[in-house]
């Protein structure tokens, strides 16, 4: 009886090692190639062969992950504007509905460049872009398939041309899906936006017109992970961001943005201002987040 007793508790001890080994390897993956294959395709500012790449690319990406994909393109506010969305659990009423977003634009003029003749030129946009992606690309290849919750990823275009002459303002892609969300009776349980989040450096403090309880989740998530020094739980800055119009259609919604980043907006913003510790910080606490109670 004892030899049986001791042999199943250490029978049992493997089984727990063996499983809990699985569970951590599910969310490794490398992510700064991800943002690398966005970059060699040129600035994704829209209308441009880039942006169009980027779409066909990504498409195929999800598609492949086993991600119900769809370009939902509009015309809005004058503009033609290509948001894609993957989704998984939709017919799951009921878990919760969580939207997960990154704009994958390009803005159009680097207008904080030094001297004013490079202007004209397009952002490379490795973190004002293709951070977010990133990681958002990372979780659509990383997540468990079987999540007891709706999961939808928005690559959201023309966020970052406001300002930019012709253009209308800020966020057309997310303000065309919240107009659309605002209208439905089941409407997403939060929206959690990532922008700027790759930096070497990096600085998230709490952004001033997110929901307080989805800042508080997940930065109570990102200090338990030993991230405390990159979420830096104290606010800062007012972002107009693609959270905006969620929380305008009275959907909980948060941004994780990183604006202390000098080369925001000019020429410099490359791959060689990131770094993968950074990248891999966000998607953590993101991952840990949309895995948990689950
Ligand atoms: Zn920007």
């Amino acid at each position: 009886m004892r030899f049986h007793a001791i042999y199943f508790l250490i029978l049992t001890l493997l089984l727990c090692l063996t499983s809990c080994g699985t569970a951590k390897d599910k969310n490794q993956i490398t992510l700064m190639p991800l943002v690398e294959q966005q970059m060699t395709l040129g600035p994704r500012t829209p209308g441009s062969e880039a942006h169009e790449k980027f779409i066909d690319q990504t498409v195929e990406i999800l598609t492949a992950e086993g991600w119900e994909v769809r370009c939902e393109e509009e015309r809005y506010q004058g503009k033609t504007v290509r948001n894609i969305i993957a989704e998984r659990g939709m017919d799951n009423s009921e878990g919760k509905w969580i939207v997960v977003g990154a704009h994958y634009d390009s803005r159009i003029t680097a207008d904080q460049e030094k001297p004013p003749a490079n202007q004209q030129l397009p952002v490379p946009a490795a973190n004002d872009g293709a951070s977010g992606v990133a990681v958002l690309l990372g979780l659509a290849k990383t997540l468990p398939k079987d999540l007891n919750k709706r999961i939808t990823l928005t690559f959201f275009d023309a966020e970052d041309q406001g300002r930019v002459m012709g253009w209308p303002d800020w966020c057309l892609g997310s303000r065309l899906l919240a107009e659309q969300y605002g209208q439905l009776e089941r409407r997403p349980d939060a929206v959690i936006v990532i922008d700027m989040i790759g930096d070497a450096d990096l600085n998230i403090y709490r952004e001033k017109n997110s929901d307080q309880a989805l800042t508080d989740e997940l930065f109570s998530i990102a200090a338990k992970l030993g991230y405390s020094k990159q979420f830096i739980n104290e606010p800062k800055y007012n972002m107009y961001d693609d959270h905006v119009p969620f929380i305008e259609q009275g959907i909980p919604a948060a941004d994780l943005i990183d604006f202390d980043y000098p080369w925001w907006h000019t020429l410099s913003d490359t791959t060689d201002k990131l770094s993968e510790s950074s990248l891999q910080a966000v998607y953590k606490v993101l991952f840990t987040w949309l895995t948990k109670n689950n």
